[in-house]
């Protein structure tokens, strides 16, 4: 086979995966349907910030780009909870100054981009809407955004790296008997503000943690930047009491912050415009099958498998896609007739699992990171965990730190985790004896 790749995408994956094929020696054209944003000037209220953890790391690292993003990225040690009487509680995620960074995700892609132009295989091609993909001509056509031309590629291999709305699975979707799509909104949206710097550039939270504010059936986060300010995102539902559908004024922005989120308006001088002006945008789970067609053809990152944000995990899976991929290339001397069909079997229980995991990281982030019998279980788990770490990794640590442990694996050994924690939870006086050898050996002998 020829080492022609086509690339749909410019994004986190489009473009790490670019780099990765490159290493390999195959040469890659990428088609983005936007415009080159280091060329133009990024609107406000569309600069989401990203937790890049583990798996992510690895993904940089595995093509000696780690060091670069380590400079726009900022790390978080913990989260910080702010409670709606105005005080706060910081919980941290792990032990030994165990981190997740922060970066912005204009800032990601675009540095993304800047190291995988330095490879003389790989060339972008921008203002290039993806129209078409034939399977069985290994065409794909790509409308120029300015001039409407159409042009048409042939590739030895296409890869659809083309986000959770993917033009690249639709035309495999529409064009396939028994191609399996699932997709499942959520009923919050997300919309950014922002928490400016201080007079002298300084950052008015703590620098170094995600912050929260939960309030049960919505929550607010702030991640910060390299700049001093804190991108925030509130997480609102879009219709009932208090949602997108009826907070709409500027007072009852200014009415409902100052109610739940005391603290934050204080800093959010921009606050009531910035929530007139940004936009409401949707949380989607999707879920497919198959990712790969014909050997030639293959979906990754989110067009494979579009998640919640609430594990923080959408571009940290992608960026193990790309590892498993070049493992798998490696392990099959570039045969894809083998290397497809074993990234499709392995990756695909893993990117469902990680979907599941994100709905029920939603439901803890929102709920339950305030409740006291929650907080005490996650105690009881850390303390137990660091006395006996080869019997019990926490489900975060297992997702979020350690990328040798699949998703997959982290989902069914953090449901029997649950199980064991639920007789726990339910011993007389529990909040007494916690940290007593009877809980100690009660889970002992559950394990
Ligand atoms: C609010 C929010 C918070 C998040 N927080 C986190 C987090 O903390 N940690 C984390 O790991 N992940 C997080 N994610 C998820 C993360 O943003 C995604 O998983 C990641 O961006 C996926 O990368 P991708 O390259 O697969 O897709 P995308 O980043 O969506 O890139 C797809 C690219 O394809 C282009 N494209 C689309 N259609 C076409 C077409 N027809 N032709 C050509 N090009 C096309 C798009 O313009 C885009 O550049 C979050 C997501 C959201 C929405």
């Amino acid at each position: 086979m020829g080492k022609n790749v086509t690339i749909v995408g410019a994004g986190l994956v489009g473009s790490l995966v670019s780099i990765y094929l490159a290493k390999k020696g195959y040469k890659i054209d990428v088609y983005e349907r936007r415009a080159d944003m280091r060329k133009i000037s990024m609107s406000a209220g569309r600069s989401i910030n990203l937790a890049l953890s583990d798996r992510g790391w690895k993904g940089l690292e595995g093509v000696g780009i780690a060091d670069e993003i380590k400079k726009i990225a900022i790390p978080m040690y913990g989260r910080f909870i702010h409670h709606k009487d105005g005080t706060t509680a910081y919980q941290p995620y792990g032990k030994d100054n165990q981190a997740i960074y922060s970066v912005s995700r204009a800032e990601i892609n675009m540095k993304l981009m800047d190291l995988a132009e330095q490879q003389p295989n790989i060339k972008f091609h921008f203002d290039k809407r993806c129209a078409s993909v034939d399977r069985k001509t290994m065409e794909a056509s790509f409308e120029d955004n300015n001039t409407k031309k159409v042009e048409t590629v042939t590739s030895d291999l296409l890869f659809g790296a083309d986000g959770a709305f993917a033009a690249s699975r639709l035309n495999m979707q529409l064009n396939n008997d028994r191609f399996e799509y699932n997709q499942h909104y959520i009923d919050c949206g997300y919309k950014e503000l922002i928490i400016p710097p201080g007079k002298n550039g300084e950052f008015l939270m703590e620098k170094n943690a995600l912050h929260i504010w939960p309030r049960g059936s919505f929550m607010m986060i702030a991640l910060p930047n390299p700049d001093g300010n804190f991108t925030c995102t509130l997480f609102f539902p879009f219709e009932g009491e208090k949602s997108f559908n009826t907070i709409k004024t500027k007072e009852q922005v200014i009415k409902f912050f100052n109610e739940e989120f005391p603290d934050a308006v204080a800093l959010m001088p921009t606050l009531a415009d910035d929530y007139l002006n940004n936009p409401v945008a949707s949380l989607v789970t999707v879920k497919c099958f198959p990712w790969t067609f014909d050997n030639k053809i293959g979906l990754i990152g989110d067009a494979a498998h579009a998640i919640v944000p609430f594990y923080g995990q959408g571009m940290n899976c992608g960026f193990e896609d790309c590892v498993v991929l070049n493992d798998l290339i490696t392990k099959h001397n570039d045969d894809w007739d083998k290397i497809f069909p074993e990234y499709q079997s392995l990756r695909k229980p893993d990117g469902d699992a990680i979907a599941d995991l994100a709905i029920a990281n939603f439901i803890e982030m929102r709920d339950k990171t305030a409740d006291p019998k929650f907080l005490l279980q996650k105690k009881i788990e850390a303390k137990f965990s660091e006395k006996h770490p080869e019997k019990w990794i926490p489900l975060y640590s297992m997702v979020t730190y350690s990328p040798h442990i699949r998703y997959s694996k982290a989902l069914s050994e953090g449901k029997k985790q649950q199980g064991i924690m639920d007789k726990i939870m339910a011993m007389p006086n529990i909040e007494a004896n916690w940290d007593s050898k009877e809980v100690e050996d009660a889970i002992l002998k559950q394990l």
